[in-house]
């Protein structure tokens, strides 16, 4: 078993052994950059550790023995050597980036001879003694669990004491002081010894980084990301570089497009005379790269080609870790940018423009997920003028959001169970945060720059967020904030802008947001290569317009219920619902059908040549009634009754099981005027649309609901055939149009080979399929869902990912039937999982032809759709 592997040997395609880290550090490694020197051990090795099965202690330390040797070597440096020292990191690295996750060690390598050692190579005692207390702080958090807080108050302590306010001012012998108050709380609290020897260091700090993978942060990290917990993590040996060794020096973090804007150009921070993590932790604020340039203006153009080399080689907007030591730069990371959705969109449009990626390599690598981001909320311009800013910092994240502010995880995640919507501000966020930074609507730091956790992680999630507000000071103890002499307590509601970094009093009401021009061109990318076509559920004609605008190719489901609403129409509907012979049906139902031909005319028009299928009325009829007295008594007045008769007519019409009840098609077996009135209103707008536009190619698709049997489809078809031929009778005119069916009801799957005979078209309605299959009431599940959930007797919520199983095999049997008699008749899918990208795979397996969904969702289906064609 090799459990190690050096940088030398391994590439970038290895990254499930290696970890990302680790597989770029090796691919750097071959491409001759300038990396310090290191080996990976693997996945394999953590995962044998975690399990304790083959896992061999000896075989692994051995293996590691040798490639230290192998790296003294190279390096001319001896490991625990009292003369120039090697000194390693040891750092994690799994398969996905899980950022501040899981642990890092530095300055590995150094006791109390080495830390000798080191100063007669620098010649400064101050940097190793510095050196040597972080190593003793890092090393008692990660492999003893020593609080960090134990170390950071004796530095506070010493610095009072001494009258320092930074640490700059802390002089050689303050830290050599401090390293042995360090070692005593080392042995204090872990009852050892901080361990001398160096090997005995690495192995507690390898397996310390293996446990990592386990701690509760990085578990819920895998969560939230739906990272798998097999996976296990890397641990990268490096040589050390030190970016804290004057004032040559430095560490930084930078990103070769913007990752919240997607703009063109290096974008990142550096802070000079630092090191490891401090950039990402936001412990200090870094300054922006470009000031780089002014300060080590060779170093800077050396960054800008490599950062570009490495741009061209992984063809993707890179996140690249450096540091300076003594004016020579060293990579320490790439890795493909974590960015926000219109960073994405505009990254992706920029390398398809600059020839590095093709359209189809574009259309792969977006997260269809990632259109809702893009359509960010923003806050209603006219409210912001009358807002009033508490205070200005880095806008880490997009987005805009108001709600309570908390201090703490932990107080905002108990805010967020009791309902109220929630903003968490601190100093600066540490991993530990990540539960109270999930329930939040946006996240505030006092803190850090475009690269702190807090920022990567919002960004990550969508979430929004303002960095660095460095003017609000934050007491996280008094749970106060307070910004040019306002105070804001715990509670009290702000609104966060993390599109321009703006902080202000109180709530603003928000809209949301566009990106509909980088939306467009990668949606129609994609559409070129989806294979099947996405249509929308619309009605309104605003609607129809932003699902046109969105990329739809036509109306999938027009619910005509829908148009039944309106104060006036709602009346007529309850006029005709009262309806107690054909005269008093006929009134109602004709003043009805002057609305649905004003409504459809609009329909067809703002449609053009796209399909339009309309289904006709759907719902029980008591869904219609007047609910209130007052509703009731102008009911009576109107229709000349008492109120009785009409509570009389209620009491007819309630149903004890209405989903079951009386609607869809079993209306029209009951009332086949009501039908015949739609019917006669799309025919006729049809034709008046046609003429006056002179568009011949309008083929309305008119949609039977709920058919469960080939005899009422027959039977309703033959009228609905009859109304049309009297229309085209009378108006001397013929137009084509198409009469189909929704399949909701398990029986019409199992027969749908007897309704094709009398259907031109097929929609899946999954909405009620999966209610009728599962015989989950689609209006009363949620009650029970969630415990089915948390039982692991249910996966995903069948009414918004399809239960492939039971629901998608009923789908199956029907598409093969009906494929069987007519293989070229058009089936679609209409229920709410057709906007699922989860789903839409599945049901493009299956072979519909077509998916439709709310107007918002359909550039999300159509990637999905490019993605899997
Ligand atoms: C369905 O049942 O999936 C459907 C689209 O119809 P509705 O939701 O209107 O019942
Ligand atoms: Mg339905």
């Amino acid at each position: 078993m090799r459990y190690v592997i050096d940088f030398s040997e391994g590439s970038k395609e290895q990254v499930d052994l290696l970890g990302g880290k680790g597989a770029n550090l090796a691919e750097m490694t071959k491409l001759a950059l300038p990396v310090p020197t290191g080996f990976t051990i693997t996945t394999r090795a953590c995962l044998d550790y975690l399990q304790k099965k083959e896992f061999d202690s000896n075989e692994l330390n051995m293996e590691i023995r040798q490639h230290i040797e192998s790296m003294e070597r190279r390096t001319k440096k001896k490991f625990g050597a009292a003369a120039d020292p090697l000194l390693v990191s040891v750092r994690s690295g799994s398969k996905f980036s899980m950022p501040g996750m899981m642990d890092t060690i530095l300055n590995l390598g150094l006791n109390d001879e080495t830390v000798i050692g080191l100063i007669q190579k620098t010649g400064d005692s101050r940097f190793a003694y510095d050196c040597y207390r972080r190593l003793l702080q890092m090393f008692g958090d990660v492999v003893c669990g020593i609080d960090k807080n134990r170390f950071e108050e004796q530095l506070d302590f010493y610095k009072s004491k001494n009258k320092y306010v930074l640490d700059t001012e802390m002089q050689a012998e303050d830290w050599q002081k401090l390293v042995a108050v360090y070692k005593d709380i080392f042995l204090e609290v872990s009852h050892q010894p901080f361990p001398q020897d160096p090997y005995e260091q690495l192995t507690l700090a390898v397996e310390a980084v293996f446990r990592s993978w386990n701690n509760r942060r990085a578990i819920t990290y895998r969560r939230l990301h739906n990272i798998s917990d097999s996976l296990g993590t890397a641990v990268n040996i490096q040589e050390m570089v030190f970016g804290n060794f004057g004032s040559k020096s430095g560490t930084g973090v930078a990103f070769t497009r913007n990752p919240a804007t997607g703009e063109k150009g290096i974008f990142g921070e550096f802070l000079l005379n630092a090191q490891g993590e401090d950039v990402v932790a936001g412990i200090r604020t870094p300054q922006p790269i470009s000031e780089l340039e002014l300060l080590m203006p060779k170093v800077y153009q050396e960054f800008l080609k490599l950062s570009g080399l490495l741009e061209n080689h992984y063809k993707d907007m890179q996140d690249i870790e450096f540091t300076i030591e003594n004016g020579k730069l060293y990579l320490l990371q790439t890795r493909n940018g974590k960015r926000t959705a219109k960073s994405a969109f505009k990254v992706c449009i920029q390398l398809v423009e600059e020839g590095i990626i093709s359209k189809k390599e574009a259309i792969q690598r977006i997260n269809p997920t990632m259109v809702t981001q893009l359509l960010h909320p923003v806050f209603e311009p006219e409210c912001l003028k009358e807002a009033a800013i508490f205070a200005k910092g880095l806008p880490a994240s997009p987005g805009a959001a108001s709600g309570n502010i908390y201090f703490t995880a932990e107080q905002a995640k108990k805010a967020s169970e009791q309902g109220e919507k929630v903003i968490l501000i601190r100093q600066e966020t540490s991993p530990e945060d990540i539960e109270g930074m999930v329930v939040s609507e946006a996240i505030v730091t006092s803190r850090g720059g475009m690269t702190s956790h807090a920022a990567v992680v919002a960004r990550g999630m969508g979430v929004c967020c303002v960095a660095g507000c460095e003017e609000v000071y934050v007491d996280e103890f008094l749970e106060q904030a307070t910004a040019d002499g306002v105070t804001l307590h715990q509670g009290d509601p702000i609104s966060v802008d993390g599109t321009t970094g703006t902080i202000y009093k109180g709530s603003i009401p928000y809209v949301q947001g566009d990106e509909w021009q980088v939306l467009e061109i990668i949606t129609d990318w994609a559409k070129e290569a989806a294979s099947i076509d996405v249509k929308a559920n619309a009605e309104t004609p605003a609607d129809i317009e932003t699902a046109l605008k969105l990329g739809a190719e036509g109306i999938g489901l027009a619910r005509t219920e829908h148009m039944f609403f309106g104060e006036e129409r709602i009346f007529e509907m309850r006029k005709m619902i009262l309806a107690e012979n054909e005269e008093s049906l006929m009134a109602p139902l004709n003043q009805l059908k002057e609305f649905q031909k004003e409504d459809f005319r609009t329909m067809f028009t703002l449609l053009k040549n796209k399909s339009c299928t309309i289904r006709l009325l759907d719902p029980p009829l008591h869904e219609f009634l007047p609910q209130t007295e007052e509703e009731i008594i102008h009911l009576a007045n109107a229709t000349k009754r008492t109120k009785e008769q009409i509570n009389h007519r209620i009491a007819e019409l309630h149903e004890q099981n209405p989903m079951l009840g009386h609607r869809g098609c079993r209306l029209a077996i009951t009332t086949p005027q009501i039908y015949e009135m739609q019917v006669a209103a799309i025919i006729e707008s049809a034709i008046e649309v046609s003429q006056h536009e002179g568009n011949s190619t309008i083929v309305p698709e008119i949609m039977i609901p709920l058919i469960g049997s080939q005899e009422e489809m027959l039977w309703l078809r033959e009228r609905l055939v009859r109304t049309i031929q009297e229309i085209f009778d009378e108006k001397e005119q013929v137009i084509p149009y198409k009469i189909g069916t929704m399949l909701e009801i398990p029986r019409a799957c199992l027969t749908a080979e007897k309704i094709a005979e009398a259907a031109d078209f097929f929609s899946f309605g999954t909405n009620d399929l999966t209610q009728l299959t599962y015989g989950f009431s689609r209006d009363d599940s949620v009650k029970f869902i969630g415990a089915y959930q948390d039982k692991q007797l249910l996966k995903n919520d069948p009414f918004q990912h399809i239960d492939e199983e039971g629901v998608g095999m009923l789908m199956k049997i029907a598409v093969d039937k009906i494929r069987e008699v007519d293989p070229t008749i058009k089936i679609g899918v209409c229920g709410e999982v057709g906007g699922d990208p989860q789903s839409i795979r599945f049901l493009k397996k299956i072979g519909v032809d077509y998916i439709s969904c709310s107007p918002y969702r359909i550039p999300a289906a159509i990637l999905t759709i490019a993605q899997e064609s």
